[in-house]
């Protein structure tokens, strides 16, 4: 299965700066052969990105969408728009939407559902809050996450997903989970996923970890088979650092 590492800017950089990091960054793209490598800038940087990843091997994916496929939803973004730019991947549930924006389970099955409508590929984000993991219940939070937003799904719909593990305690806090947690959280979510999806669509869903990944940890997290690759954000800001942790993460798997 093809590792994925994707880019995460959150609200950063515009255009000037998009096409500073897509221009260095398309120098390295024969080092990432075998990853498949997604960015994932701002709304206001996609069509400028697509212009320049286009005929490269580097994916564009969005940050987040609309549950509708178009509609009377002033400053909102659906994802026929998205595809219509060349967007193929896009990340749902990041907990700085699901945390600070309060969007809820019921919401982010929306748009799990819209994405795919849409011929996008969800990244859907899970993950306990710090409380949570000290309470014990980091499994039955991400358990619930996930079957909410796989419900009604069909079976083959499962396989475009890509899970992204992301601890909300690791995200941009430089404390990045023991690999080996990561490695039992990303096994558990599998498991979840095979009874969901039967084992045979499950093993085609990549896993991600997310939390302050950077060039020095992301070998001690891909090295594990239960983990396919990474959502990055704070290590993919520059186009050298996030060249680097795609080096080394290919690196880490090849050993
Ligand atoms: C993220 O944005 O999903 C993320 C994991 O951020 P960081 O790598 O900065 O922790």
């Amino acid at each position: 299965m093809e590792m994925i590492i994707a880019a995460n800017w959150k609200m950063h950089k515009k255009t000037g700066d998009t096409a500073e990091f897509c221009r260095a960054i398309l120098k390295d793209q024969q080092l990432f052969k075998g990853v498949e490598v997604l960015i994932c800038p701002p709304y206001t940087s996609l069509p400028l990105a697509a212009e320049f990843l286009n005929d490269s091997s580097l994916k564009l994916g969005a940050q987040d969408l609309h549950w509708e496929q178009e509609g009377a939803f002033t400053g909102e973004i659906a994802g026929p728009m998205l595809a219509d730019l060349g967007v193929e991947y896009v990340i749902i549930g990041h907990s700085e939407r699901r945390h600070i924006i309060g969007e809820s389970n019921n919401r982010i099955r929306s748009k799990v559902k819209a994405a795919l409508e849409a011929g996008l590929k969800p990244i859907l984000c899970v993950g306990e809050t710090e409380a949570e993991r000290e309470q014990g219940s980091a499994n039955s939070v991400i358990s619930e996450q996930l079957l909410a937003a796989l419900e009604g799904l069909a079976p083959g719909d499962m396989e475009e997903l890509v899970i992204a593990y992301e601890p909300v305690w690791a995200i941009g806090t430089g404390k990045a989970a023991q690999p080996g947690d990561a490695d039992a959280a990303c096994s558990f979510i599998r498991e979840v996923l095979q009874n969901a999806a039967g084992p045979e669509r499950a093993q085609k869903i990549r896993i991600q970890y997310g939390g302050s990944v950077k060039v020095d940890n992301i070998g001690s997290f891909v090295e594990f088979a239960s983990i396919q690759g990474a959502l990055v954000g704070g290590a993919s800001m520059q186009p050298d650092s996030f060249s680097a942790l795609i080096q080394a993460a290919r690196k880490a798997v090849q050993n």
